[in-house]
């Protein structure tokens, strides 16, 4: 298993050992009265104030309405705190319809609320300046900790000193909104040196910033969140919407803070630790958040994944349980490096124009969200494409993986059926869906996925191409797949893997194609070394250096659950994952309607490495034993003796 295997990755953020029951700790002790300056809390808060309804019975005021739609969109609720932070308190606003985001409401709001949001998605952009800058503001307090002035995470006891501030800015399409909740959020105090911080608002407005200037350096600091909050908290959220995930430790701390009611503000997910086990944590959060917590991933820690989420309570308990279990002894892989001829055909004839063409075809759908009906058409056209490729070959089956209630969009799985070890199957992987912040609520966002994971996909694509074209029977089977729904939980390919274990599918190795456009660094190609076979990973650094001798190589850490390989490597499976760049330097544009296929690095010149090392990879692993030769071909068609491609070896 990758966690026990000794490879450890992320920030040590949870080193201290604490203990899953204290994790949850992310709610907000109360303001005092008095304590608001104008209506913004200032200093050390002990009372939160009534949020203000925005929500009557007559129309509001124009200037409320972004404010309002804002927070129903952030929060589900239209009971808003906004008011606390924008107004300040003093903007009176009448008795209103709730109109929110319904068809027919004002123009003019969404456009002024789209400014205001513009400046806070810059604001919200500063959410490290603004985390130190409340560290620098937060003078500790009779009875405050030493560990609570270093700042947050440091300290068990002094439980998180400092949050900074918090916003939320989501922006979407013709409605637009600013959910803010801009407040100091130094709130998390020692227990027992809380009361002790209790100091009179006087004494307090003379440490701390001038009262005057709080809303101005807020509003400008004020950082922490450019996702949209969820619409539901776990409280609120009917059993049946809660999905449990299993989440790096990492991720988890990130995304517990991140998505955390504000005080005063309805909505957000207090997230529990039900279960630890070094770098992975059990928890559960409405389905509603799951876009949410994909784009806290995606800020925070660039990963594509990063999340497991799991149909039941004891799914997610069974992967724990493998995570648990011991590490295998050092393995022995049935394969190696054998077959230079095929390998240098299929290798030689990578077109770059091919899977140019794929990756413009798959980003020109607006997006490949897997619950949108453009996502079941992106998987229906991979299938054509597949079918097309496989033409000629009745013993090549392409065939959609239904993926039930978890998501509309189908898994496509190609077959070229092994010859002589059927029964032995080669893995060749990426996932077909994309995504973007806002996504889960809107079929018409762009995201258009070139390189996560258009590109992967066209490597397959290709591989399958050649291998076709010159009639590859090899003797294990061999399955690409195309995996749904990665983005939101690997759906895909954990229904898959699951189902391959459950049913006792022998797959001797598994290749992940994730990102394979954009070369971000120095190297060629970047092997993932955690949470993957260490001896598949060396096999593949042995068809690098074989096949591809002038790329330059090296490793990276991608974390927990970070793609499609780790329900693979979680059951025991053999898998690996080249990838584009060391994981700091991949693209940068991806979950965004910039990962175009002209945010390629040159074209498809580097997606080339990879279909190379794939058709390496398929060769290598599914044919053993004496050379096979290359089949030459004679006006495009094979000679007659195919018999070297199913010869039974001893
Ligand atoms: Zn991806």
């Amino acid at each position: 298993m990758g966690g026990s295997g000794g490879i450890g990755y992320g920030p040590a953020s949870l080193s201290s050992g604490q203990p899953p029951s204290e994790s949850k700790s992310m709610g907000s002790m109360a303001w005092e009265s008095g304590t608001a300056t104008k209506g913004m809390p200032i200093g050390a808060p002990f009372q939160v104030p009534a949020p203000k309804s925005g929500c009557r019975l007559s129309p509001p005021l124009a200037r409320m309405k972004p404010m309002i739609a804002a927070e129903f969109a952030a929060t589900g609720s239209e009971a808003t705190g906004v008011f606390q932070t924008l107004s300040r308190g003093r903007i009176w606003h009448p008795p209103t319809v709730c109109w929110a985001d319904r068809p027919g409401a004002s123009r003019a709001a969404p456009r002024r609320a789209a400014a205001i949001g513009s400046l806070m998605v810059v604001a919200a952009s500063l959410d490290r300046v603004a985390a130190a800058a409340c560290e620098t503001f937060h003078r500790p307090g009779p009875g405050e900790g030493t560990a609570q002035r270093r700042g947050r995470g440091r300290s068990r006891d002094a439980a998180d000193g400092c949050d900074a501030v918090r916003m939320t800015a989501v922006i979407r399409p013709r409605r637009v909104l600013v959910g803010s909740s801009a407040m100091f959020d130094c709130h998390r105090f020692d227990r027992g040196a809380a009361a002790a911080v209790r100091r009179p608002a006087a004494r307090r407005r003379g440490s701390w910033l001038p009262a005057t200037l709080v809303p101005v350096v807020v509003f400008v600091l004020c950082g922490g969140l450019a996702a949209p909050l969820p619409a539901a908290n776990v409280a609120a959220t009917p059993q049946d919407d809660l999905v449990w995930i299993t989440v790096g430790a990492d991720v988890f701390e990130a995304a517990a803070r991140r998505l955390a009611p504000p005080p005063g503000l309805s909505g957000g997910v207090v997230l529990e630790a039900f279960d630890r086990h070094e770098e992975v944590v059990l928890t559960r959060l409405p389905l509603a958040a799951i876009d949410a917590l994909s784009g806290i991933v995606h800020a925070d820690f660039r990963r594509c994944g990063g999340f497991v989420k799991h149909e039941s309570l004891a799914e997610a308990e069974a992967e724990m349980a493998r995570l648990r279990a011991p590490r295998l002894a050092p393995d022995v892989l049935p394969f190696a490096i054998d077959q230079p001829t095929l390998v240098g055909t299929l290798a030689g004839e990578v077109s770059e124009a091919e899977l140019l063409s794929t990756i413009t075809a798959l980003s020109a759908f607006t997006n490949r969200y897997h619950a949108h009906p453009s996502g079941s058409a992106s998987a229906t056209w991979i299938r054509d494409q597949w079918v097309g490729l496989a033409a000629g070959r009745p013993d090549v089956t392409v065939e959609f993986f239904d993926h039930g209630t978890n998501t509309p969009q189908d898994s496509v799985i190609l077959t070229i059926p092994g010859s002589t070890l059927p029964a032995e199957i080669v893995v060749l992987g990426g996932h077909q869906d994309s995504t973007r912040s806002g996504c889960l609520s809107d079929p018409n966002c762009i995201a258009p996925g070139a390189d996560d994971d258009a590109s992967g996909i066209a490597v397959l694509s290709e591989v399958i191409r050649l291998a076709l074209a010159h009639g590859l029977r090899p003797q294990r089977t061999v399955q690409f797949m195309a995996y749904a729904a990665e983005e939101v939980g690997l759906d895909g390919s954990t229904d898959i893997a699951e189902f391959y274990s459950n049913t006792g599918k022998n797959v001797v190795a598994v290749l992940q194609m994730d990102m394979t456009g954009y070369q971000g660094s120095a190297q060629d190609i970047v092997l993932i070394n955690d949470w993957t076979n260490s001896e598949l990973n060396a096999f593949v650094a042995d068809l690098i250096s074989t096949y591809q001798p002038g790329m330059v190589q090296s490793t990276t850490l991608c974390g927990y659950a970070c793609s499609d390989h780790a329900p693979w490597h979680t059951r025991g499976y053999r898998a690996a994952f080249p990838f584009e760049s060391t994981f700091d330097q991949s693209s940068p544009y991806i979950h965004s309607s910039s990962d175009t296929v002209a945010n390629l690095s040159n074209g498809a010149a580097h997606a080339a490495k990879f279909a190379r090392l794939a058709a390496a990879f398929l060769v290598e692993t599914a044919i053993d034993g004496p050379e096979v030769p290359a089949m030459p071909f004679l006006d495009g068609f094979e000679t007659a003796d195919t018999s070297a491609w199913s010869r039974v070896f001893p």
